[in-house]
């Protein structure tokens, strides 16, 4: 079995969802007490999530290269950056990685999203996650429409990321409206919902959902513990 390096804490709550995920899927496969062989550098999110705000890429950069060269002089096997908006720096997180594989959670999905004959997709994530190019590029290379909030509705989302969900608060509300901006978008025509933000699939699961889930964590696990048993 390979070793699964997890680069977390983006935030621990979805962090640790990961590494159960992660677990059970390696006790379904191989059974008993077998469990994955994980290694995890997991940062402190605060200062990260201030220079996010403050649009200060380069610092929040420099502390991810230093984790994935933590990880790959540790002795890891694969990459796996536990969040899609910090795949922002996936090329450079990829390059730092070699000859270690970094699993990408945006191709990871564009290809499960295909697979299940999908054309258009909403995509629900962080304000970078919605708005830049770097993660809706990976979906439309896979032919996907991607179709997202409008801007009010993305302010709130990104909002509700960062002040309730990744300090682990989960309201009725919040989910509420998640649900009806979701809606709005299969009344756009999408035929699927791109959680994009590890944190959704904790307060938008699939009872409540209009649109079916495409959970970016979990097929980011999934795809993990493939290649760790191939
Ligand atoms: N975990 C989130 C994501 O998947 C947001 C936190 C972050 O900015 O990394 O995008």
């Amino acid at each position: 079995m390979k070793t699964i390096g997890l680069l977390g804490g983006m935030s621990w709550e979805s962090t640790r969802e990961y590494y159960r995920l992660i677990n059970e899927k390696v006790r379904k496969h191989l059974g008993g007490l077998h469990s994955a062989e994980i290694l995890m550098a997991s940062v402190d999110f605060q200062p990260l999530s201030t220079a996010m705000e403050k649009g200060d890429w380069d610092s929040i950069r420099k502390v991810l290269l230093e984790r994935t060269r933590l990880l790959k002089d540790a002795g890891t096997d694969l990459l796996l950056i536990c969040t899609n908006t910090m795949h922002k720096f996936a090329s450079d997180i990829a390059t730092a990685a070699e000859p270690v594989k970094l699993i990408h959670i945006g191709e990871c999905t564009a290809a499960e999203a295909s697979r299940q004959g999908y054309k258009k997709v909403a995509l629900l994530g962080t304000r970078f996650t919605m708005e830049e190019d770097f993660y809706r590029v990976k979906l439309e290379a896979a032919g996907l429409v991607v179709l997202i909030p409008e801007e009010k509705e993305r302010e709130w989302i990104n909002k509700l990321i960062f002040r309730e969900l990744c300090a682990g608060i989960f309201k009725e509300e919040s989910r509420r409206r998640i649900a009806e901006i979701t809606e709005k978008l299969a009344e756009e025509g999408a035929e699927a919902v791109v959680l994009g933000c590890t944190e959704l699939p904790l307060i938008l699961t699939p009872e409540e959902s209009p649109l079916p889930i495409l959970d970016t964590m979990e097929i980011h696990a999934e795809a993990a513990v493939k290649a760790a048993l191939a």
